[in-house]
């Protein structure tokens, strides 16, 4: 008897969002794991920079991996929309992709949040670092962000470039490592100290 395959109909349950994930601006935006690795490198920063002790050190790089994700809850397809879809379409909804929860107003509420419950000083910096980590990044693509909402601008940088690809992985991968450096720094400077002699 010849078997049958069960190919599930994604896009014709879940119309919608597959028209989002399919049409081409979805590749002028910086990828989830760029944003997150960029995080990871900020939270581990931030960790070297206060010291603090494991359980502290490990909520500091949540906290900034978590920052770093959160301007995208505009999105309902990227990670953090599609953990919290019923805020994430709201947002949407109300503002839109890539405008409040991209701007510098966004970034002033949350600090004036977080300040308001008395958010300690290296808690702070991870979060805010993560949240400016990851519209600075977005100003590297063409679309832009409109960072000066509700003013209808887009801002980008100089240099831009599409994300999927080479550069965008690159840049991924790049930040993977600095952060694991930053972590491991010691031993891994110890280690490479047998075979050449750093000025560090
Ligand atoms: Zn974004």
């Amino acid at each position: 008897m010849k078997k049958r395959t069960y190919v599930p109909k994604i896009c014709s349950l879940l119309k919608a969002d597959c028209g989002k994930i399919i049409k081409p601006e979805g590749r002028l935006e910086m990828t989830g794991k760029t944003h997150i690795s960029c995080g990871f490198l900020i939270g581990t920063l931030a960790v070297n920079y206060y010291h603090p002790d494991l359980f502290n050190s490990i909520t500091t790089v949540v906290l900034a991996v978590g920052g770093s994700m959160l301007p995208d809850i505009c999105h309902t397809q990227s990670k953090i929309g599609r953990r919290f879809k019923f805020l994430s379409f709201i947002v949407r909804t109300l503002f839109g992709h890539r405008t409040f929860t991209h701007s510098l107003l966004f970034t002033l509420l949350m600090a004036l949040l977080l300040t308001s419950i008395h958010t300690p000083e290296m808690y702070f910096t991870a979060f805010i670092g993560g949240m400016a980590s990851h519209i600075i990044l977005d100003m590297l693509t063409p679309r832009g962000v409109k960072l000066l909402y509700p003013l209808p601008l887009s801002v980008k940088l100089p240099i831009q470039f599409k994300t999927g690809g080479m550069v965008d992985l690159s840049l991924a991968t790049a930040f993977t490592f600095g952060g694991t450096y930053v972590i491991f720094r010691e031993v891994i400077n110890q280690w490479l100290n047998q075979f050449i002699t750093l000025p560090f």
